[in-house]
């Protein structure tokens, strides 16, 4: 299934992008949930403002869409600083990455998305710059080369990713503070969506919040993005205003369902109850009888999957759970997994 037509993708899509920047919460006490990695956060802000320093070099983790980038902009807005943002992937050479710390001013914000995926030249660059906040470059080569040191502003680097554990230990080491977001529950995903519809100026009432909210996967980017399919529908089927009724009739209609699975989620389950028995099967079995690429699944699809209950990773393989079978025998599939079990 192409990702990009996928409503509950916690990625970020295009379709995302001018929405995304007005719903985003400036400050910490907009920014909704995750308590204790808030008060991580905020006491190291107040130590370093009374400190006149920039705050320490942040690494933010956990799944897409739960707010990493968000983080990164409350911290430069509540440290009074400006913000420069790139993406591991995008800084190819070490040129590239001294021209974004050239242009930095104190206590700015260098955010760098994905960066697990930083160029291993590019991150030698970071060591000293993080560290002693220079910067060593090497201009020209062979017997002409000549070192090139630059002291920088105090800065803060916010780096963001999905995969903690790819990292380099030097590169870890180097951040002062690790935090990690988690998906939200529902209670807290109907908070944000009432947020955002004030935002958007679309009438919501509790219930219709709430519909949204539970399908939304824990992550407030899906939160957001059915909201606008629900604020759509609502237009022409009904007086723009969002009910109960109307936001479910808008996300049955794009088959979501009420838990938050969608087509693909229920394509991924069936998959594993009807031709491998339940379970358990290897990564890269299931990625090629459902024709995705293994990284796909493992970042994008399975970590919803896992955190709800459905699927399991086990040392010899992904396995379903009871849940699952609950889940089949109130939507019956059309296949004959019953047989197996
Ligand atoms: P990530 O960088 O982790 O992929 P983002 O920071 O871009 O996620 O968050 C996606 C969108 O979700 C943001 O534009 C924002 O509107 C919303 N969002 C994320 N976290 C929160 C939160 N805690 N409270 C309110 N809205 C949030």
């Amino acid at each position: 299934m192409d990702q990009e037509e996928r409503i509950v993708n916690p990625r970020r899509q295009m379709e995302d992008l001018g929405l995304e920047v007005g719903l985003r919460p400036r400050t910490l006490s907009e920014f909704v949930g995750q308590e204790e990695l808030r008060r991580n956060l905020e006491i190291a802000m107040i130590a370093a403002r009374a400190r006149g320093e920039a705050v320490d070099h942040i690494l933010v983790h956990g799944p897409p869409g739960l707010g990493k980038t968000t983080l990164a902009y409350i911290i430069a807005n509540e440290m009074g600083g400006g913000i420069k943002t790139t993406s591991g992937p995008v800084v190819e050479r070490a040129g590239d990455l001294a021209a974004l710390l050239t242009n930095l001013q104190p206590r700015d914000v260098l955010f760098i998305d994905e960066v697990h995926r930083l160029p291993t030249v590019v991150e030698e660059i970071l060591y000293p710059a993080m560290e002693d906040f220079r910067l060593d470059l090497i201009i020209g080569q062979g017997p002409g080369a000549r070192s090139l040191k630059l002291e920088l502003p105090h800065f803060t680097l916010v780096g963001a990713t999905t995969r903690a554990g790819l990292l380099t230990p030097a590169l870890r080491d180097r951040f002062g503070l690790m935090l990690r977001v988690d998906f939200y529950s529902p209670e807290e995903l109907v908070h944000i969506t009432r947020r955002a519809a004030q935002v958007l100026g679309v009438e919501v009432d509790n219930e219709g919040a709430w519909e949204i909210a539970r399908r939304a996967r824990g992550t407030p980017r899906i939160a957001n993005r059915l909201l606008k399919r629900v604020r759509d529908y609502a237009q022409v089927h009904g007086d723009g205003r969002v009910n109960r009724e109307v936001a479910d009739a808008a996300l049955t209609m794009l088959e979501v369902d009420q838990l938050g699975l969608d087509r693909m989620d229920r394509q991924i389950l069936l998959t594993i109850l009807e031709k491998y028995d339940g379970g358990p099967v290897g990564l890269g079995t299931l990625a090629a009888a459902l024709c995705e690429e293994e990284d796909t699944l493992e970042d994008v699809y399975e970590p919803f999957l896992i955190q709800s209950g459905f699927l399991q990773r086990t040392p010899r393989g992904r396995m379903v759970t009871s849940r699952t079978m609950e889940y089949f025998d109130k939507v019956p599939p059309k296949g004959s997994y019953r047989k197996l079990f």
